[in-house]
């Protein structure tokens, strides 16, 4: 395994990131009468360095998330039997002929977002034996070139997948960046209650405080934690 010893000032850097995170959380949560345990950190380490996720990782934080599921393997596959207590989260868009992989390395979907995937991931659970909970990303801009079932499919395809037996617990969406983040994280939060979901994944490195003030119960933080990702070679 190629695992390198981190560096020291990027495993300092990340333990004090993320004890600064955390007290940011709390005090969110705090401001609104939430309990700090309501809320938990999904540390996203797509295209980070292995010697930063080996610090986060010594630092305590057993919850990551990725967005591509060859990365995450890459990531993950050989640190898993280490750490039992890890939750891997998948945050990014999956094809059908890769619910496979997905259903054997993560433990949560942040991403079902049409029909014929939840028909892929309820067949591969079956075969499998893996039960994941599994959350609707929510394209709350109804923006094109954006994962996410637009918001008037939201109910249709809510209902099919419980119909289907899949186990839908929560909403995801990343809103758009030219729109202010608040009011899209009200509506995701708003649905939820309305469906009776309790997990709502909203919220990043800049406004993950303002997600958990609205009822955010994951924020999915990435370079607030880690240091900005290296541009890809
Ligand atoms: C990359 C990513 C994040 C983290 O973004 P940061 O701004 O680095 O915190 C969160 N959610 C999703 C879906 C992502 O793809």
């Amino acid at each position: 395994m190629d695992f390198k010893p981190c560096q020291t000032a990027s495993m300092e850097d990340i333990t004090r990131n993320l004890q600064d995170i955390k007290a940011r959380m709390a005090v969110s949560c705090q401001q609104v009468g939430r309990k700090p345990e309501s809320v938990q950190l999904v540390a996203v380490s797509k295209k980070q360095p292995r010697d930063r996720i080996a610090a986060a990782l010594a630092a305590g934080q057993r919850v990551f998330g990725e967005n591509k599921v060859q990365e995450a393997q890459e990531h993950w596959a050989d640190l898993r039997p280490i750490y039992p207590d890890l939750k891997l989260h998948l945050i990014g868009s999956l094809q059908s002929n890769k619910a496979a992989d997905a259903v054997a390395l993560f433990d949560v979907i942040e991403s079902v977002d049409r029909e014929k995937l939840v028909d892929a991931l309820v067949a591969e659970m079956k075969r499998q034996k893996r039960d994941l909970p599994c959350y609707i990303q929510v394209n709350t801009g109804a923006e094109d070139q954006k994962g996410g079932v637009v918001p008037d499919r939201l109910e249709a395809l809510y209902a099919y997948a419980v119909k289907a037996g899949l186990h839908v617990m929560g909403l995801m969406c990343i809103p758009p960046v030219d729109q202010p983040a608040m009011f899209h994280f009200g509506l995701l939060a708003t649905w939820a209650k309305r469906l009776g979901l309790k997990d709502i994944s909203m919220g990043m490195s800049a406004d993950f405080e303002d997600a958990i003030r609205v009822g955010a119960t994951h924020v999915r933080v990435g370079s607030a934690l880690f240091g900005e990702r290296p541009a890809a070679t």
